[in-house]
């Protein structure tokens, strides 16, 4: 199975991804995740990346797409993969069909814009592993402490409200358009976000023609 998960930000994508990843038993490479690695181990790509993230802006291109060509090289991926946050531009859905990717299917999750603001200021984040929680629909089982490693939960600095409106505007200008490139190739579906995190999977799975 592979997969890939479109959606604005705090549609739900990497928590979705988290669901099914364990279903299908094949793991979820998540882009903004081996950035924001990249960035706290102070890496060259880091360091390329920090002030696009900071200002809510796309890594350019022919990096993401240089980062996606070797991660898929490895053996964990084998099976299959849930790709949550690439690709994010025509250019590099193009990339990776010509890497000669089969996708089986691309799922959409839709959130109306008004409810995106108010969904990321709740999202934290465990500053060691990356688990992600939320004040409202995901909360550990101690207050800012994560589950997975107990390391302290954090607010993703591009979760500020002024930065999360332009990665909405980006969103709409260079995501939003996979949406009728997928389509045209026949494999998109659509689920629409819930409020709760188990509705919206109930939605994923009927999306995918899956049993939960
Ligand atoms: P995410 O965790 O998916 O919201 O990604 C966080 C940030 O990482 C984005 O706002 C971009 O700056 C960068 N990023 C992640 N994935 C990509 C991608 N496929 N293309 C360009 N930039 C990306």
């Amino acid at each position: 199975m592979k997969l890939i998960l479109l959606g604005a930000p705090g549609a739900g994508k990497g928590t979705q991804a988290e669901v099914l990843a364990e279903k299908f038993n094949i793991p979820v490479i998540s882009t903004g995740d081996i950035i924001r690695n990249a960035l706290k181990q102070q890496t060259e790509l880091g360091k390329q990346a920090k002030d696009y993230i900071d200002k809510g802006l796309l890594v350019p291109d022919d990096v993401v797409i240089e980062i996606i060509r070797e991660r898929l090289k490895q053996a964990d991926c084998a099976n299959g993969y849930i790709l949550d946050g690439f690709p994010r531009t025509v250019p590099q859905a193009d990339a990776l069909e010509a890497m000669n990717i089969d996708i089986d299917k691309v799922l959409a999750i839709e959130v109306p814009d008004e409810k995106i603001i108010g969904r990321i200021s709740g999202r934290r984040q465990c500053g060691e592993c990356g688990a992600t929680y939320h004040n409202e629909y995901k909360q550990p089982k101690q207050e800012s402490i994560c589950d997975v490693c107990e390391g302290t939960l954090i607010q993703r600095k591009d979760d500020a409200p002024e930065t999360v409106k332009q990665r909405l505007e980006v969103y709409h200008e260079q995501t939003a358009p996979l949406k009728a490139y997928y389509d045209q190739k026949g494999i998109l579906v659509l689920a629409y976000g819930q409020e709760e995190i188990k509705d919206t999977t109930k939605e994923v799975f009927k999306a995918l023609g899956v049993e939960a």
